[in-house]
């Protein structure tokens, strides 16, 4: 019988962690939420820092809440453990009922309390991909299938790559803006636009080198182009903000995008020469970025660095020819 430790390495293999074995370590009484007010009705709701091991900045993915007369719409829904603490933070900001949400894309850290809001009454919007990816999780690197979710939770309004789908509420207009697969084959970003901010989940993070999960359909070359649309939606002035880690500007995204380039050129130039994926990463391709990106040499799971983790997924897809 395989060890616990094995059945992980086998999942973190397929890069398709179930929600529990994806934050196993982390003691989820221990987190609390705080809540940002970034606009006179946009507020973003994090988790504590140094108790989630996967995301020792802040315990999982940042929740956005746009509250108001009209009700609530919120951004993402954190771990499943944490549902009770999410909303006692959430009803801190406004009494109204919570109406809408839009997920950025599936990881468990974003999507785990979906089933705890959507029996709220709570209307979830996704990608058509992000639907699927629920219905039929990808296999785990032992050709098992990957933890089943619970069905109360899949999205009920899904869109796929056209125009942004538009939210009027409270003032507000919300755009849901699709994203070709970057993180995942199924992100979004989500654009306040009085208040001039964008949620842009996962593609982008400045807390760790940059995650494809390819086993739910993520891609290196999706990763650039969602960098390219951003640029393009985005003014000088408009705050990004991303899954994890520190807000940032437009400008912030040419050094990240440049970083993705090179290491992927570099990766390729390691390839020709016929090194296999241990060889290359081995190589340390990220050496030179790896002072500046903050948790980049820090743990992503089974003894494997976030540097690590990141080389070995550009080696395969590379291998598996860019899409
Ligand atoms: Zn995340």
């Amino acid at each position: 019988m395989k060890s616990a430790w094995q059945l992980f390495l086998v999942a973190l293999a397929a890069g398709a962690l179930s929600v529990s074995v994806w934050a196993q370590g982390t003691d989820f009484s221990k987190i609390e939420f705080t809540a940002k007010k970034i606009a006179s009705n946009l507020y973003m709701v994090s988790g504590s820092p140094n108790v989630d091991v996967n995301h020792p900045d802040a315990a999982g993915g940042l929740v956005g809440v746009l509250a108001g007369p009209d009700g609530i719409f919120m951004v993402d829904a954190q771990y499943a453990q944490v549902s009770d603490k999410l909303l006692a933070a959430i009803k801190k900001i406004s009494p109204e009922p919570i109406r809408f949400m839009a997920n950025t894309h599936i990881h468990g850290d974003h999507t785990a309390g979906n089933p705890f809001f959507a029996k709220m009454g709570v209307v979830i919007f996704a990608r058509e991909e992000l639907r699927e990816q629920m219905i039929h999780p990808p296999r785990l690197g032992n050709g098992n299938p990957g933890p089943a979710r619970d069905p109360a939770g899949y999205p009920v309004v899904t869109y796929g790559m056209g125009a942004p789908v538009k939210f009027h509420m409270n003032g507000e207009v919300i755009d849901l803006i699709p994203v070709r697969a970057a993180h995942t084959g199924g992100d979004t970003m989500i654009r306040f636009e009085n208040a001039n901010v964008i949620m842009i989940g996962d593609f982008y993070r400045n807390f760790g080198y940059p995650f494809i999960d390819r086993a739910n359909g993520g891609t290196l070359n999706g990763m650039l182009e969602g960098c390219d649309q951003l640029m393009k939606i985005a003014g000088p002035d408009t705050t990004l903000i991303p899954g994890h880690g520190t807000w940032i500007k437009r400008t912030d995204l040419v050094p990240y995008a440049d970083m993705i380039k090179s290491v992927r050129d570099k990766v390729k130039q390691l390839m020709a020469q016929g090194k296999t994926e241990k060889e290359v990463v081995a190589a340390k391709p990220t050496a030179a970025w790896d002072a500046k990106t903050a948790g980049g040499l820090g743990a992503a799971g089974a003894g494997m660095t976030s540097a690590d983790r990141f080389v070995s997924e550009v080696y395969q897809e590379l291998k598996g020819g860019a899409k």
